[in-house]
């Protein structure tokens, strides 16, 4: 046993000693939940990851109560891998268990939405068990402000420091981690947090919200277009905390008022209705829709197929509704003839197989879901375009922004 206290003060207070548990606590639960994403990937689960448990002791001094750290006393060489300004180990040495530890710190910040990261990764390695101590939590705490992970939470800054000298290894890979800074995109709803306390209790380890809603749509005319932008408009405005989103057939409905109900260019629908609503879009090439989808964000698809093509579409989801087209053969057939566009929602993939929302209705394909090749959506015959909906924090407004700090600080009771 060894027992820890501050430099500074001898006699602490409980509220000296508590960020180190909280930043311990929040530790094991996303090791937890990376050790159980590693396993599901088929990671042969080269190492174990520990952390080793912290109890707060409480003695009495002069009259007053104080308190001090108590953790278990770590045998063997003691290694750092990083730190909570950027450093990391690159000792030969330890190349492979340093990229699984840097790996931990990229995944706490994918999997909490990037609201923290979990970084200060040391220990003692005994035969493929990792046993670490005194992590530290880095939060989106604004400068000056006091953290409830102790002075060692450099809020943002700390997250910038840890990517710039990031770069993803097998392991980030294999856990689909890789993705570029745009990412501090706040992204929880108070939804999920009460949620996610259900599931695991205070201090649970949040996942961003699920991009699209289950709810298939069916279209009246030639309304894709608006049911599409609805889905992937109210998919970005339920990542923000706090934000009502209006129900999606008011959405169409407003859309179809201004563009019609017989088909309409859902980027001409996005430039009038992103700004309002504080979101931007942009569009995709086939990598960045990958990369979208993988990060839970669903993207809008439109494409344009000829009249035999579309009864190929058709007749292959009725013969099989759960299959995944790959190639339309009477593309091949296809000299000049005119083409119909269509607008649906990508939501989620796996390998090459990309699950599609479309509004049909539920009888369409798999309960009005289909499943497509990337092949198909990259073929040039289709003329895809891509595009995410998303926003950045500077746009947020100011009720996002209370919200959001109401989400943080109820998150952060439930630690206590
Ligand atoms: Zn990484």
């Amino acid at each position: 046993m060894v027992a820890k206290r501050l430099q500074r003060k001898e006699h602490a207070t409980k509220e000296d000693m508590l960020p180190f548990c909280r930043s311990t606590v929040m530790a094991v639960s996303f090791r937890d939940s990376f050790m159980a994403a590693l396993r599901k990937r088929g990671d042969p689960l080269h190492w174990k990851l520990n952390f080793v448990p912290c109890y707060l002791y409480e003695y009495e001094h002069a009259g007053s109560t104080c308190y001090f750290v108590g953790e278990q006393k770590l045998d063997g060489d003691f290694i750092k891998f990083n730190n909570n300004a950027g450093w990391k180990n690159e000792d030969p040495k330890y190349s492979g268990i340093s990229e699984f530890m840097q790996a931990f710190s990229h995944f706490t910040f994918i999997q909490s939405g990037s609201l923290y990261m979990v970084v200060d990764l040391q220990g003692t390695v005994d035969s493929g068990t990792l046993l670490l101590t005194d992590p530290q939590v880095i939060s989106q705490k604004k400068a000056g402000e006091k953290s409830p992970f102790g002075h060692g939470d450099l809020g943002p800054v700390g997250f910038k420091y840890f990517m710039s000298n990031h770069s993803c290894g097998p392991t980030c890979r294999l856990l689909q981690l890789q993705q570029g800074f745009d990412s501090l995109l706040l992204s929880l709803d108070p939804g999920s947090l009460r949620r996610a306390e259900r599931r695991s209790g205070p201090g649970g380890v949040i996942r961003p919200l699920q991009s699209a809603s289950a709810t298939v749509h069916r279209q009246r005319g030639g309304t894709c277009y608006a049911n599409a932008v609805a889905t992937i408009v109210r998919a970005a405005e339920s990542r923000i905390i706090g934000r009502r989103v209006c129900p999606h057939s008011s959405m169409v409905d407003e859309i179809v008022k201004v563009h019609g109900s017989s088909g309409g260019d859902p980027e001409r629908v996005l430039r009038l209705l992103c700004p309002g609503k504080c979101l931007r879009f942009r569009k995709l090439d086939v990598e960045g829709m990958l990369e979208c989808i993988k990060n839970d964000r669903p993207v809008l698809w439109s494409f344009w197929l000829c009249d035999a093509e579309w009864d190929e579409f058709s007749a292959f989801f009725r013969r099989s509704p759960r299959g995944v087209l790959s190639r339309l053969f009477k593309s091949e057939l296809r000299v000049g003839s005119s083409r119909i566009g269509h607008a649906c929602v990508i939501e989620s993939c796996q390998g090459r197989d990309l699950q599609c929302k479309n509004s049909w209705g539920s009888n369409f394909a798999a309960d009005g879901r289909f499943h497509v090749d990337v092949a198909l959506v990259s073929s040039p015959m289709l003329a895809s375009t891509f595009i995410d909906v998303y926003y950045l924090e500077a746009d947020l407004r100011d009720e996002d922004r209370a919200a959001y700090e109401r989400a943080q600080r109820w998150l952060l009771n439930g630690l206590r």
